[in-house]
């Protein structure tokens, strides 16, 4: 067995995504790039629906899906220390 790349489901060994809808938003997040002053600010500087607004202009300046900028940015703030994933 292996997982899905995107979702981790489990598929066959010879697969490496469950469904093109997995591989296509595996290669968008990959293609998705989120400057740390970004992440930095929008965590640090702005309250939450400043926040929310900042994101959604930032995937609609660069024509990517918002679900997907917000999954990589909350990501990113993780990595770098603003945000704690609550258990
Ligand atoms: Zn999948």
């Amino acid at each position: 067995m292996s997982h899905c790349l995107y979702c981790n489901k489990k598929i066959a060994m010879s697969k490496v995504f469950c469904s093109k809808g997995c591989k296509e938003n595996y290669f968008q997040l990959i293609a998705i790039r989120v400057p740390k002053l970004f992440v930095k600010r929008v965590y640090v500087f702005c309250n939450e629906q400043e926040r929310e607004e900042e994101i959604g202009n930032f995937a609609q300046r660069h024509n990517w899906r918002l679900d997907l900028c917000k999954n990589k940015i909350k990501e990113e703030a993780v990595r770098l220390g603003y945000l704690k994933l609550s258990a």
